[in-house]
């Protein structure tokens, strides 16, 4: 039996992974589900895999989880130290879901037993990432991409050097507003921007799709977590999202790997990993696809991918900074606090005046300076929106 904890377990990916695993439940053992309003969903999920223990963030949530628990065997707890003391229990594989710079901690944490850590928190590359890399290299554990490109990038890597790499295309839908009038995308409204054209996925990262954030994070994650330069890394936008990363080699060699837009395949390799089993994912009939198409992204639509370069060239806590500013803007959107395109122009300001202030480059990369560049990162997004507003 495996011991598997999930950390963000109520979301589009924990939900995926938890479907995974509940097909074959005679395999695993679940130690720890976590989640934080779905309060209901976690309950059922913990109950039905049997798990030892149900958290929730949010303390105001603690009475509802416990009632809903009561009799089952299945130990409650509330709050971000519960959270971590729920990553730290021992477990063979650990999925690292939670949406936002919130699941950093609990990652590192999941890290110091040594464990395989399936990483689906991209945050955790972009605000942290050689922290990340270097802890688990330090504890012996091993971290697993699970963002579908990541995964593509490392199955296409198996038995390569990655020395013999040229580049790295990490392709891109386009999102919602692929082939929206330029002039009319300061008017499209949350709805719109929460509509994505192939995947499924939680509201925060379909919208950073529409803004192409998503794909801006991606190119980050691609620089910490394969160790590559920026100027390795490029973005094409392939509107089908079958290919899901292509690596280019010394030689010309383009290896593509094709799926279809579904999580679980790349869920399902990182819990597999290193042996190949059965995925239930679609097999794409290639004859029925017909065609494959590509694009160049227009620099103007998608401003987010100009700020990572800058990001990924500025380095050490400039993706924190990048990544706060984003979340904050992102909740100013949803709140109706600062239009689409208000989000970009607020992440980019903040980078700038944070690099032109705090010497951010050559910060030393800890838990606690990350924490502190996401703080001042938010105060100063904060003061930004209330600008547009006004
Ligand atoms: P969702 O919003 O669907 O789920 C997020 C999960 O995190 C939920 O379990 C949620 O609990 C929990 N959560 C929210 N806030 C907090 C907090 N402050 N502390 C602890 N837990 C919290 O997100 P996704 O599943 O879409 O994404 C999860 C991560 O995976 C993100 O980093 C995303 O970028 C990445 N990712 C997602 C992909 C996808 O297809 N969805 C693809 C590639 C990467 P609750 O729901 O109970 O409130
Ligand atoms: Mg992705």
């Amino acid at each position: 039996m495996r011991r598997v904890s999930i950390l963000g377990a109520t979301g589009s990916i924990g939900q995926s992974t938890i479907d995974l695993i509940a097909r074959i439940p005679d395999e695993y053992d679940v130690v720890a589900l976590t989640g934080s309003q779905n309060i209901p969903q976690l309950i059922k999920d913990a109950i039905a895999l049997h798990a030892e223990i149900a958290v929730t963030s949010d303390p105001s949530k603690l009475d509802e989880l416990r009632d809903g628990l009561a009799g089952s065997g299945v130990e409650a707890a509330a709050g971000d130290i519960a959270l971590i003391e729920a990553a730290a229990r021992p477990a063979d594989w650990v999925m690292s879901a939670i949406v936002g710079a919130a699941g950093l901690a609990p990652g590192l944490e999941a890290l110091k037993q040594g464990t395989t850590l399936a990483l689906a928190n991209k945050e955790s590359l972009v605000t942290a990432g050689p922290l990340l890399m270097s802890e688990a290299k330090r504890l012996g554990a091993t971290v697993l991409p699970v963002d579908s490109e990541h995964s593509a990038v490392f199955q296409a890597l198996i038995g390569e050097d990655i020395s013999a790499v040229e580049r790295i295309v990490i392709t891109a839908s386009g999102g919602a507003f692929r082939d929206h009038p330029l002039d009319a995308l300061d008017r499209v409204s949350v709805a719109e921007a929460s509509n994505h054209p192939n995947w499924d996925m939680g509201q925060r990262i379909t919208i950073d799709s529409s803004s192409m954030f998503n794909k801006a994070m991606e190119l980050i994650e691609t620089k910490e977590f394969f160790g590559v330069r920026a100027d390795q890394i490029e973005t094409i936008i392939h509107p089908e999202s079958l290919i899901h990363a292509l690596v280019g080699f010394n030689d010309g060699a383009l290896m593509a790997h094709v799926g279809p837009p579904d999580m679980r395949h790349a869920i399902g390799f990182a819990l597999n990993w290193p042996d190949r089993k059965h995925v239930p994912v679609e097999r794409l009939d290639l004859a029925a696809i017909g065609q494959l198409n590509f694009r160049a992204p227009e620099a103007a639509r998608y401003p987010a991918l100009a700020i990572a370069q800058k990001v990924m060239e500025e380095g050490g806590l400039t993706g924190a900074v990048f990544n706060a500013a984003k979340e904050q803007a992102l909740d100013a959107f949803l709140a109706g606090d600062c239009g689409f395109t208000d989000m970009a122009r607020v992440v980019d300001r903040v980078v700038d005046v944070m690099l032109s202030r705090e010497g951010l480059q050559n910060a030393t990369i800890t838990l606690d300076s990350v924490n502190q560049a996401d703080s001042m990162a938010r105060a100063l997004a904060v003061e930004e929106i209330a600008k547009i507003e006004s």
